[in-house]
């Protein structure tokens, strides 16, 4: 199959220069390195089959490869991926920020594999994980993702299309005019951040939807590559459309957003639950002591980087209801939590992604008790 490749290259040149907003972000947020238990994992190769700056992507299993994102040195992809290689076909995960990143990893694909694709997943429908799927669309790949996807892609970005970006900036820069504290302007301004970025990819991107819906109810479901099987399984938590790709005889689990690493957890999706989300993590934490987890953000780990979110999530819980408590308004609370020493290291997409959300949904599920 002839790639785009020299095209993907342009692209990606053309774009990076008008993205000062995610470098704002980006500046912030270096991958760590893979952890020392991981460097004695015999599943794992310690030598990456390419490493772009943007991204890696390294063997780390049986006929299994995972793109790790670094998204300090670029945006091409910005969530991880990777993908699998049976005997009779071989299969793509994620559809990344980019088309040009949904490209790279097709090309490093076909250095390891010439068999057909049976799919490319989206793991859900979020921008950072959909937007290059016209790639896939382009070369005759069947596009895979939870039923709602297409939908969920739809309502989303097709309204960041074809419009003055004032139309979806201005309400954040009103809020920022209108703050109470500087700590809440300061919080604003991360959110303001965050939708430029996102306005920005979605603005400029081709939107391609998946042709191959996964109806939740008939999950988990096999995928035979041939002597590999992938197990897709649906969990509520990050945004309604999450799939998580398992190899159970590996140990290997591909989360999607369910599992950031080393991260504080993006929540603020309409349909993010915060008990729903704690309960899969505990599903997790369950799985193989030995399981290798390949999150939708940050590096490579075992259970000890599930133990971590859980931490964050315990820890994000245990100060709200303080705050739920004492009656401190929902309004209020989502702007005053505190990051713990431990946790100052975990990038922060924006206060109104991630922390502030997880609280204001916390105290409407207490409210409903
Ligand atoms: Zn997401």
């Amino acid at each position: 199959m002839e790639l785009p490749t020299s095209f993907s290259r342009r692209e990606f040149l053309a774009k990076t220069s008008c993205f000062g907003s995610y470098y704002a972000l980006a500046s912030l947020i270096p991958l760590p390195a893979l952890p020392a238990e991981l460097a004695v994992d015999q599943r794992i190769s310690q030598t990456p089959l390419v490493d772009k700056g943007f991204a890696s992507i390294r063997k780390i299993g049986n006929g299994v490869y995972a793109t790790i994102s670094d998204f300090s040195k670029g945006i091409t992809t910005i969530c991880n991926g990777g993908f699998l290689v049976g005997k009779d076909a071989a299969f793509l995960i994620e559809g990344f920020t980019t088309a040009a990143g949904a490209s790279f990893q097709m090309d490093t694909l076909r250095t390891v594999s010439q068999l057909p694709v049976k799919g490319a997943l989206d793991t859900h429908y979020h921008f950072d994980h959909s937007m290059g799927n016209s790639f896939y669309g382009a070369n005759g790949i069947p596009l895979w993702a939870h039923a709602t996807t297409a939908k969920r892609i739809v309502d989303n970005y097709v309204p960041m299309q074809g419009v003055d970006k004032e139309a979806v900036l201005g309400p954040i820069e009103k809020a920022i005019k209108d703050a109470k504290s500087d700590v809440e302007r300061a919080h604003l301004q991360t959110d303001l951040n965050a939708v430029t970025s996102v306005f920005q990819v979605a603005s400029s991107s081709i939107l391609s939807l998946p042709n191959h819906p996964l109806d939740p109810s008939k999950l988990p479901m096999s995928v035979d590559l041939g002597g590999l099987t992938a197990v897709l399984e649906s969990y509520p938590g990050h945004s309604g459309t999450d799939i998580v790709v398992r190899l159970p005889e590996q140990n290997i689990v591909y989360t999607g957003d369910l599992f950031f690493h080393g991260w504080y957890p993006v929540c603020f999706d309409e349909k993010a639950t915060i008990s729903g989300w704690r309960e899969t993590l505990k599903k997790f934490a369950a799985f193989d002591k030995d399981t290798l987890f390949v999150p939708g953000h940050g590096q490579l780990c075992g259970q000890e980087g599930i133990a971590s979110i859980r931490e964050v999530f315990d820890d994000i819980a245990g100060q709200a209801e303080k705050m739920y408590k004492a009656g401190v308004p929902a309004e209020e609370a989502q702007h005053r939590y505190v990051v713990p020493d431990k946790f100052k290291n975990f990038p922060i997409f924006a206060w109104g992604f991630t922390i502030g959300p997880a609280i204001t949904k916390l105290y409407a599920e207490w409210q409903r008790k």
